[in-house]
């Protein structure tokens, strides 16, 4: 570390005003010594010019004295030099050189002793000494010798010593004032300079200006300060532009980073899911393969057999045809998915009539339903809305019977028992038509209704059964309502069932509703004026069904109880109801008990009970609870009419 010099450990100020005051005190000390030493100088001068004359006066008046060799005179003439006080001895000296007289002033006396002193005295300046010779008209006729002191002088450059020093403090105290109002001049620039730096140095701001005052040095030195200032802000923009830059770099690439590590994972994830679904698919494959093929073979060996009876053989030809069947759809549904994935698939749309395709649908898949199982504990309901004829969809038909019927056959696949309900309806602003398949069967957990969707996924519980199929049907079912632009969505509860809801767009809507209300009233339905009819339904689209039908007499109230519960509340309030239409399967209470209840209030109400079961003990379990008809789903519009005309109080 360098040694900082002493002086720069004073501020600019200090600095100037030290100068200011050296120099001052330097000059005006030199100036009053020189005057001092010249004063002293011109006294001594003034002193010995005086003595010379007064010894040159005394030499005169001693003329007398030695031409009369009158010594007394000559000592009273000496004496006379009392008044002159500088002058301290005075003597007069014979041609010979010895005293004729002498004069000793008062105060010195004591002090000389003798004459060598006196003159030694002289050398050393304490003293003046003056010679003078007394003559005659050239004759010298003696000396005079005049010793005066310098006291004098002494004392009067004391006095001026002193005039000198209040001379000397009052220069300094002016030169203080000078310096402290000078020095602004000089460091008021720089301190101001230094002002603006430090401000800089606290707020990074370099847009500041120092404001230049004067066009000396210090002009310069503010002019470069600013250039210096411009060039710092000018790069720490472009500083502040690159750190900006590189910020949002590296943000991106941190986001870029994040982006490809989850796309890794994903991807990593992808890869290993795709390779448990590689090697269960294969393993599953095998078995879908093997199991027809095992039939066929089984069978075409058991055929040859010549013990076989006709009635074995038309079975295991039933069979055989069954097993080839399966084969061939399994085929069908590898080819349409790698269709599907190669965007190889052909849609041929056409304006389809929803009615026909519905029940060409139903009755496959009520074919289908049979002919698995003729034993089947599960009943098929096909309900439509009651404007059946007007919906037209513009789409390839024959796409979307394979999307139902798919969906179809994995209800009946995972329905043991219940009911299969297929049905389809316009949504509210009828831009859509909806197709609903509901099963009783054994569900899908919440957790697994998106995977269903996914290729080669089966999620059914297997311990418990082994469930036949690939895992593509409703991979398959969803990419082609996707190409018709429709959409699958799966409602689904472990162990109670599952709903499908397909919706696709509508094409053509002419309103039926619009078109009953311009014809006149339908005379047939004349006996429904003024009567209260209770449809007891818990789906929506069933009520309105019913509703739409009864409604055609615009005289009739209707009343909806969605369980049996309320149906019961509602007897109880309108006991003026002439009849109800009790659906059996129902959330809360079912339409037996609540038939039972209503019954054993109110006798006379008549019950007629709507129900997906066809079977005889359904048949016997309705009468048996106060039921005095039964309509069978989907209810036929006639035959409603006519039942609600006979039974009506
Ligand atoms: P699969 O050929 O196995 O039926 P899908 O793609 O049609 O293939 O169905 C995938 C899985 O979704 C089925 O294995 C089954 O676990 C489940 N699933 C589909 N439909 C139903 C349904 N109606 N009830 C219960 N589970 C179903």
């Amino acid at each position: 570390m360098s040694k900082i010099k002493f002086y720069n450990r004073f501020s600019i100020s200090q600095k100037i005003i030290s100068i200011i005051l050296a120099v001052t005190i330097v000059s005006v000390v030199s100036v009053l010594i020189v005057e001092i030493f010249d004063n002293i100088e011109t006294s001594r001068n003034e002193l010995k010019n005086n003595i010379t004359l007064d010894a040159k006066l005394t030499a005169d008046y001693l003329v007398p004295t030695f031409l009369f060799d009158d010594q007394a005179g000559a000592k009273e003439i000496l004496q006379k030099l009392v008044n002159i006080p500088t002058i301290v001895y005075g003597a007069a000296y014979d041609p010979s050189g010895s005293l004729y007289a002498e004069y000793r002033s008062v105060t010195y006396t004591d002090s000389i002793k003798s004459i060598q002193k006196i003159l030694k005295s002289a050398e050393n300046e304490k003293m003046i000494l003056i010679r003078d010779s007394v003559r005659s008209k050239g004759e010298v006729l003696g000396a005079v010798l005049l010793i005066a002191s310098t006291d004098i002088i002494r004392e009067k450059t004391k006095q001026h010593i002193n005039t000198v020093l209040i001379i000397l403090v009052i220069s300094i105290l002016f030169a203080i004032l000078l310096a402290f109002w000078l020095q602004r001049i000089i460091s008021g620039p720089i301190l101001r300079l230094a002002a603006v730096t430090r401000k800089i140095q606290d707020t990074l701001d370099y847009s500041v200006r120092v404001k230049k005052e004067a066009h000396d040095e210090t002009g310069i030195l503010y002019d470069g300060f600013n250039d210096m200032l411009q060039s710092i802000q000018a790069s720490k923009k472009e500083r502040d532009l690159a750190e900006k830059k590189l910020q949002e770099e590296r943000e991106l690439l941190e986001i870029r980073v994040l982006e490809r590590t989850k796309e890794l994972n994903t991807a990593k994830e992808k890869a290993e899911e795709s390779d448990k679904l590689k090697s269960s698919f294969l393993a599953n494959m095998s078995h879908e393969i093997r199991t027809p093929l095992n039939a066929i073979l089984g069978f075409s060996t058991l055929i040859q057999d010549p013990t076989t009876t006709p009635a074995e053989l038309e079975e295991y030809y039933r069979m055989m045809e069954t097993s080839g069947n399966d084969l061939m759809n399994l085929i069908d549904d590898i080819l349409d998915i790698s269709r599907i994935e190669a965007n190889q698939i052909k849609i041929n749309l056409q304006d389809t009539h929803i009615i026909r395709l519905a029940e060409e649908v139903f009755s496959t898949f009520k074919q289908s339903l049979y002919s698995e199982n003729p034993d089947i504990l599960v009943t098929p309901v096909f309900i439509v809305p009651p404007e059946k004829e007007d919906y037209i969809l513009y789409t390839d038909p024959l796409r979307l019977k394979q999307i139902l019927l798919n969906i179809l056959n994995n209800a009946i696949k995972f329905t043991p028992a219940g009911s299969i309900e297929f049905c389809y309806f316009p949504n509210e602003t009828k831009t859509r038509m909806v197709f609903y398949i509901k099963d009783t069967g054994i569900g899908i957990a919440k957790n697994q209704q998106e995977k269903i969707f996914e290729r080669f996924t089966k999620v059914a519980d297997i311990k418990t059964k082994h469930f036949r199929g690939t895992g593509l049907g409703l991979s398959i079912a969803l990419k082609l309502a996707q190409l018709l632009n429709g959409e699958i969505t799966v409602e689904s509860e472990l162990n109670v069932g599952s709903v499908f809801y397909l919706s696709f767009p509508l094409a053509k809507v002419l309103s039926p509703v619009a078109e009953v209300e311009k014809k006149p009233k339908d005379e047939s339905l004349a006996f429904l004026s003024g009567k209260i009819i209770l449809i007891v339904e818990d789906v929506e689209y069933n009520y309105r069904y019913l509703e739409i039908i009864l409604r055609r007499n615009q005289d009739v109230k209707i009343l909806w109880a969605k369980n049996g519960l309320e149906a019961i509340e509602l007897c109880r309030k309108n006991s003026d109801i002439s009849i109800v239409l009790m659906d059996i399967q129902l959330p809360e209470m079912n339409g037996y008990d609540a038939t039972r209840i209503i019954k054993s209030e109110n006798k006379n109400i008549p019950v007629i009970a709507q129900t997906a079961y066809a079977t005889h003990s359904d048949f016997e379990a309705a009468i048996d609870a106060g039921c005095v008809d039964i309509l069978v789903k989907p209810i036929n519009k006639k035959e409603l009419l006519k039942k609600i005309a006979e039974r009506m109080l």
